[in-house]
This record gives structure tokens, sequence and C-alpha cells, in this order.
């Protein structure tokens, strides 16, 4: 589907709901709605910045007064030790499954401010576009989610099933509390599926799910020699330098192929199959644009796989820093005593970031050569996460994509991690289902962020949609 096709006028038309209600009540509360939309993007709520806390507070309180006016049971501003969670619930469905529903209230910083058009917590629409921080990531999608459910109540007095709503507040600063909040909050969070709506369509604003995320294993390698930097005319063809062993272990960790030397490293990745080949080859994808983009001479990669295959189902290894020895103006010549990298791995399914882990730390310290000290520090990980194809949530959603939206959805891999999606795996015992509405050129995280109306509004009556469908497919 192209641009074309997906705006803003025929958005409300070809999304017409197939419950009339519905769609006349949506048609009646476009300008509200809108308006109610720009004035959650004015709330600067920027979880990193400590001088922006009490902003992020205004917004979870905007939130859940949104939440209980709109019909919403247990509507709390739920602290968590840092930015409050936003926890509603509903629950009269008694013959329905339960879903939780997870996005998030905080926005990234707003620097380079100078590369902003407008001012970006001073939103507007034009030509199609709701601009602004936020405006897509995250709080248009859960500006989404409430007007949808504004909307069922309004014009049916209930929902078609069971909702469980957590909002974060410091998504965009990695989370920190939220872990130990779903922890301590594990009896109101059980639920059949998650559902998070936190991503984005395929390029050229094709609706797709997203079905994969990769893991990561984030590590950090220290070569220590002498005690402090030595003279290289005194010492140098005597002791071992740092830098330059840091250099052999970190070449001898891929070949010119792009395939990872690390002995047990490909594993257990699950290959790609012929059919998924198929698909990947199918999809749109302009690797000359992506060039550009990045203005590299030419895209590389493990060799055998195509672009959209690396990204999404091979794992990676790469050199994220480097450092060590003298980096001032002019030359000092020295041995130094110590030299610095870190390191990073993107890992695929069934990749265990443990076990990488401890294979990457072996084989460094195997090719290490003698005369310095070598340790290898884990920093972080997270495991890939892969939405089984028969999920029943994810079937739904396909289905109520690609109803509303009128083009078969793609089903795609993120090259990303999302660490909320894991957490969620991994303490409620279930993959989330990723729906997400934005535009892939919706400038998330950079200035000038926006998000097509087209994809709110279609977006709107895509998630109507799907909750009629998800009790038909869980009984
Ligand atoms: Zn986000």
């Amino acid at each position: 589907m192209t641009d074309a096709t997906l705006s803003p006028t025929t958005a409300g038309q070809a999304s017409a709901s197939t419950d009339p209600a519905l769609e006349t009540y949506l048609e009646a509360s476009r300008e509200a709605r809108h308006a109610s939309y720009l004035e959650l993007l004015r709330i600067p709520s920027i979880s990193a910045l400590s001088e922006h806390a009490p902003d992020c507070l205004r917004a979870a309180e905007w939130i859940a007064a949104e939440l209980g006016r709109i019909g919403f049971d247990h509507v709390e501003v739920s602290p968590t030790g840092g930015h409050p969670v936003v926890y509603a619930d509903w629950l009269h469905a008694p013959a329905a499954p339960t879903v939780l529903v997870y996005c998030h209230y905080d926005v990234q910083p707003v620097d380079p401010i100078e590369l902003w058009e407008t001012a970006p917590f001073e939103p507007f629409i034009r030509d199609g576009r709701v601009v602004g921080r936020g405006a897509a990531d995250d709080k248009g999608q859960l500006h989404m989610h409430l007007r949808a459910f504004e909307a069922l109540f309004a014009t049916r007095g209930r929902l078609p099933l069971n909702i469980r709503i957590v909002f974060e507040g410091e998504e965009e600063a990695s989370s920190e509390h939220l872990s130990g909040w779903l922890e301590a909050n594990r009896v109101r969070l059980d639920a059949d599926a998650v559902v998070i709506s936190d991503t984005s369509f395929f390029e050229g604003n094709r609706p797709a799910l997203c079905v994969g995320l990769r893991g990561l294993v984030y590590t950090q390698i220290d070569v220590t020699g002498p005690a402090q930097d030595m003279h290289s005319g005194g010492f140098g063809g005597l002791i071992e330098n740092p830098a330059n062993a840091l250099a052999r272990i970190v070449a001898a960790l891929k070949d010119r192929d792009g395939v990872v030397q690390v002995p047990g490293f490909y594993d257990d990745v699950v290959e790609l199959t012929r059919d998924q080949r198929h698909e990947l080859a199918a999809m749109a994808y302009d690797g000359e644009a992506v060039r550009r983009h990045c203005d590299v001479p030419v895209l590389v990669g493990e060799a055998g796989y195509e672009p959209l295959e690396r990204l999404g189902y091979r794992p990676t290894l790469d050199v994220n820093g480097i450092w060590g020895g003298f980096q001032g103006e002019g030359s000092k010549t020295i041995i130094p005593a110590h030299a610095h990298a870190k390191v990073s791995c993107r890992l695929v399914a069934n990749q265990d970031p443990a076990v990488i882990f401890e294979r990457l730390k072996a084989f460094v310290l195997s090719v290490a050569p003698p005369g310095v000290r070598v340790e290898v520090r884990l920093l972080g990980s997270s495991r890939p996460l892969v939405v089984d194809a028969g999920d029943p949530v994810a079937a739904a959603a396909l289905e109520a994509l690609e109803t509303t939206f009128g083009a078969r959805p793609y089903l795609t891999r993120s090259g990303g991690s999302i660490p909320v999606a894991e957490m969620f795996a991994t303490q409620l015992g279930r993959a989330p289902v990723m729906l997400g509405f934005t535009n892939p050129d919706d400038h998330a995280h950079s200035p000038n962020e926006f998000m097509r109306l087209a994809n709110y509004e279609t977006g709107i009556r895509t998630i109507c949609r799907f909750w009629d469908l998800v009790p038909e497919r869980i009984r």
C-alpha cells in the first residue's frame, strides 16, 4: 500500500467499521478527538530529564482521568519508584478473554532542538500529519487506544472483552522500574494475552505486524598491560601492547564474509525456512535507499543472506566503541597501560544470551595474545522474541489490519529489541502481540516527529475491530 491509498480523505471511508453506530460516533467525534490528541502531546513528559518529572506525572494524571471518564475501573496512577504506571481495568465480560494493553506516555528528549521546524510541544495538524514530540512514539498510539475504548463504551456501554491497561512512563529511559512493578503487581496483571502498541508499519506505510524482536548481549572487553603507560622506545619490543592485543582480538571476532567466528555462536539459530525467504523476497525493500540514508559506499553483511534476512533472522556482532592509549593532539610515544572495547551481539531465536556470553568470553580469552590480562564483562542482555504464527491474538490482529486498511499486512521482524516485550514474555509467560500503527518515516526519537492522520484514524477503527475479533479467537 502506498501513501496515496492511505490518504486522510479515504481513511474514514476505506475503514468504515462493521459497526455503523461505532463509525457514526467516530465521525461525529473527530474534531474533539484531534483536540484531545494535541492536548496530550502538549504535556512535555520527557522521562530522561528530571526537571520534567512533574510533567510525566501530569501526563499520567491526564490519562488516568480520561480512563475513568471513559468507563474503566480501578484507575490508578501507580508509583514505581520512578515515573508512575497508569493502571486501569474493565473486567465485566466473564465469558470473554482478558487482554493486557501496553503503551508508554513518556517521550524522548527534543535535542537537537534547532532542527525542529516548530516547537516540539506545540503540536499541530497540517497536510494530514500530526506533528510534535510523541505524535507517533508513543502517545499517538496510546491515544488511539483511549479513543477506541471510548467509542466502544459510548456506543455499546461495554467492551467485548476484559481489558487491563498498563501505560508506562519510563520506556524511553530504559524502563528501569517496570520489571519491579510488574513483579509487585503480578496478581492484577493476569491476562490471556498482551498487546503492545509501540511499533510501526513497513516501508511505504504498508500495514505490518511485528512478529519478532532480536535479543541482545552487551559486553565490555578490558585489556590490561603494564601498570602505567610505558616509553615505547624503552619497552617497545619487550612487552605486549594492550591496544595491539585488543585489535587482534576484535579482528578475530568476524571473518571477511561477516561470519562471527565465536565457536558455537550459530548453533541454536533457527534457520530461515523456504517460505520465510520467499515472503521476505516479496517485500519491497529498497536497499539503495538505505545505503543512501546511511551515506555508506555499499551495504555489507553476512554472506549468503539478503538484507531483510540479516536484519530480522540472523544474529550480528558489532564493536560499539573502542578506546585506549594516547588520543590528544600531536604524538606521544607510549605503550598504553590498557585498552577497551564495547562489543554487543544482536541475537535471534533460539539463542540464549547467557550461553552466547560464555561462548564469546571463552573465544576472546582463547585468542588473546600472551603478555596482557583480558577481562570480558557482561553489561546487559535480553532474549530474542518470536510471536508464534499460530497465535490466535496475532491472527485477530492480522485480520483486523487487513480488513480495515485494505491490504494484507506484512509479517515483520524488527532488528531491534524492545526490553518491555521481553519483560512481559518472561514475567507473564507469553510473547506479546506487537500491534503498531505509525508510518515508518515518523521521525520517532528525532526532530519533527509526526504521525499520519490516516494511520491514526484507520488505526482506531482497526483496534475496535480487533477487540471484537479477539473473543471469537480465544475461548
Ligand atoms: Zn516507543
